[in-house]
Parts: structure tokens; C-alpha cells; sequence
């Protein structure tokens, strides 16, 4: 556990919310810069380099934020009038802002997702439109992986790349927690399983500030042609940055040291759906990766999840209870999160 953290308060808030450990810290102090809108930060440079090699892509490019990277690569894809087809609860429908609709122009069709967080292919097969006037463009298949902490199977990604190919549809994935579904996929080589992943992509969008612990940025790897159209959007939505390689080295060391132990956040996870397990009024998931949701009556997550800040634990109840294991969360931490809810239910019902 990083020494900077608040020991006093475990957050499960996101995996998010990581500092940055000393390892990261040094290679940030360290990072030889340039200006990047120059294009000429070798610490930038260096990152997008190794994270297109790594993942098996021509091009790469550092952004500040997730969401402007896949807003980058929906408008390098699509044109005004065209359409992406997205899951209800992916991120580049649900939780950018309608980014897609208000900046590019570009229509939404979300459809409800499978159990295991998959879109059935029938579904996408179905809402594909025939070139006819009345009907935007269907031009894109969005996929994210892992979604809602579930890692999408990897026949299911042959599948539905084939089926986008077979129609003429580009195929983007959300990688923003990519690393935590080929660290669930195969431990010992988490590195490859992340590019059998995206060889079923045209684009990826890669987040360094989740469980991989950097402060800031995600990195969108794609061939140089839509590489070169992200880079104009880029600049046009103010995510040109300077010496912008202070903050890629840390993402940079993420990715050459901080890959194989989102193991330990999955662990961890594991630990925390066990100890909750037998609790009447609340429903576990088992968690594949580093996410764990809880269903719970409506009128009873709010106290919970208020009685747990009472404890020093934070998590959060949007939609069900969420607790996000990451590098600054140990066990100690998941052990008091076990009893402080076991205690929340124990009061409740006596
Ligand atoms: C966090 C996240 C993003 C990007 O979020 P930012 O806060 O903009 O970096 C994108 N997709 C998914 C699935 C995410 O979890």
C-alpha cells in the first residue's frame, strides 16, 4: 500500500483515486520533456510507442481524460449523421455527457446488454440500417471491455468483430480497465492477452489513471490514418498539452510495472464478495476483476452506504452498491469493510 495514503479511510469509491506510488513519482521527476503539441515530448513519444507495439497497433496517441479519448475516436470514425451502435450501460453512452450527440454529431444506438455484459449479436445484427435516407449511417460497434468489472469472452469478440466486418462497421473498444480483463484472461501474460483482445479492434482506448494507478491520462492506439483524424479532434477539443511527458512517464511506468498486480486487486475483490456473502437484503456478484456490485433494496443503500463513510469506508450506490479494489486498498481495509457491513445489517434487524 502506497505510503501516502490516508490509512484512516478505505475508498472504494473508483479505482480512480489512486496517488501515485514513489516508483511512479521518481520516473515522473526524472521524465526528460519537449512540448507535445510540437509533437516533439520523448516521454510521450516513448509512451505511445511502446503501448502501440505492446497492443499490436501502428499509431497511439496520449489524451488527458477516457472520455475524450473515445469522443476522439467516435468522431474519427464516424462523420455528422452516422451511427454507433453501444451498450446501454457503456461509457461512451451512458457516462460522457451525450458527448458523441452534442460535439460530433454522431446518433447513439444503444442496446441492452447480455447478463455477461456482452451485446447479442442478433441485437446488433438487428439494429444495423439499410442505406436508405430515413435512417442514420450506421458506420461503428462500440464495445467495452471490461464492462461493469465483467471481462467479455473471447469468442464472443471474434464474433462480433466478424459481424461488424461482415457489414462494413468499424469496431472501437473501451479498453479503459483492458488490462484488467487480460489480467483475469491469463496472469502470467497479461501483455499478450491484451493484444489478442484488440486484434479484434480498429481502435482502443486505454486508461492509465484507474487500477493502473497513473495521476491522469488515457492513450488511444489505432493505424496512423485515424491515428492523424484523432489528432485534429484533439487539438480542437483543447486536449493539446505541452510538456505533457510529466505525466506520461507515469503512465509509462503503469504499463512497463504496475500491469501484473491488478492480480492483487482481484484478489482482493474476491476477499470482499466472500465476506459479504449470507447477508439477508443485500446480493453479491461475483467479481471477475476488480469491481463489486451489491444489489440492495432502494431505501436501504443510502443509510448503508452512509453508515459506512460513519466507518471510514467510502463506496458509492448510483445504480447498485459498487466497491472498487485498487493499489491503495489492502486487506485490512476489505476486512473492515466486511464488518462494518455486516454490523450496518446486524443493527438493522435487531
Ligand atoms: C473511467 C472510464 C472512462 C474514462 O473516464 P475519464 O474519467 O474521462 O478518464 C471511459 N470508459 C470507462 C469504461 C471508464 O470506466
Amino acid at each position: 500500500m502506497n505510503a501516502s495514503t490516508n490509512a484512516t479511510v478505505v475508498d472504494l469509491r473508483s479505482d480512480t483515486v489512486t496517488q501515485p506510488t514513489a516508483g511512479m513519482r521518481a520516473a515522473m521527476a526524472a521524465a526528460p520533456l519537449g512540448d507535445d503539441v510540437f509533437g516533439d515530448d520523448p516521454s510521450v513519444n516513448a509512451l505511445q510507442a511502446a503501448l502501440a507495439e505492446r497492443l499490436g497497433f501502428e499509431a497511439a496517441l496520449f489524451m488527458p481524460s477516457g472520455t475524450q479519448s473515445n469522443l476522439c475516436a467516435l468522431m474519427a470514425h464516424c462523420q455528422r449523421g452516422d451511427e454507433y451502435i453501444v451498450g446501454q450501460f457503456a461509457h461512451t453512452y451512458r457516462w460522457e455527457g451525450g458527448g458523441a450527440a452534442v460535439l460530433g454529431s454522431i446518433q447513439p444506438q444503444p442496446l441492452n446488454h447480455a447478463p455477461d455484459g456482452s451485446l447479442p449479436l442478433a441485437d446488433i445484427e438487428a439494429n444495423i440500417k439499410p442505406d436508405d435516407a430515413h435512417f442514420a449511417r450506421t458506420r461503428l460497434l462500440a464495445l467495452e471491455n471490461t464492462i461493469g468489472g465483467k471481462v467479455l469472452p473471447m469468442d464472443y469478440l471474434a464474433a462480433a468483430s466478424a459481424l461488424a466486418r461482415r457489414h462494413g462497421l468499424a469496431r472501437h473498444l473501451d479498453g479503459a480497465r483492458l488490462f484488467n480483463a487480460a489480467v483475469a484472461l491469463d496472469p502470467a501474460d497479461p501483455y499478450a492477452a491484451a493484444g489478442r483482445i484488440c486484434a479484434h479492434f480498429d481502435s482502443v482506448s486505454v486508461c492509465f489513471s484507474k487500477g493502473l494507478g497513473a495521476p491522469v491520462g488515457s492513450v488511444l492506439c489505432g493505424s496512423r490514418e485515424l491515428i492523424g483524424r484523432a489528432h485534429r479532434w484533439r487539438k480542437m477539443l483543447g486536449g493539446g498539452m505541452r510538456q505533457a511527458g510529466v505525466l506520461a512517464s507515469a503512465a509509462h511506468h503503469a504499463l512497463e510495472h504496475q500491469v501484473r498486480r491488478l492480480a492483487d486487486d482481484h484478489a482482493l475483490a474476491k476477499r470482499l464478495a466472500e465476506g459479504l456473502q449470507g447477508l439477508s437484503g443485500l446480493t453479491v456478484e461475483a467479481p471477475q476483476t476488480n469491481i463489486v456490485f451489491c444489489d440492495v433494496a432502494t431505501d436501504i443503500a443510502a443509510d448503508l452506504v452512509a453508515h459506512l463513510k460513519s466507518r471510514g469506508v467510502l463506496t458509492t450506490g448510483l445504480y447498485k452498491l459498487r466497491f472498487v479494489a485498487h493499489l491503495d486498498v489492502d486487506a485490512d481495509g476489505i476486512d473492515r469493510t466486511i464488518a462494518a457491513t455486516r454490523e450496518f445489517f446486524s443493527t438493522r434487524q435487531g
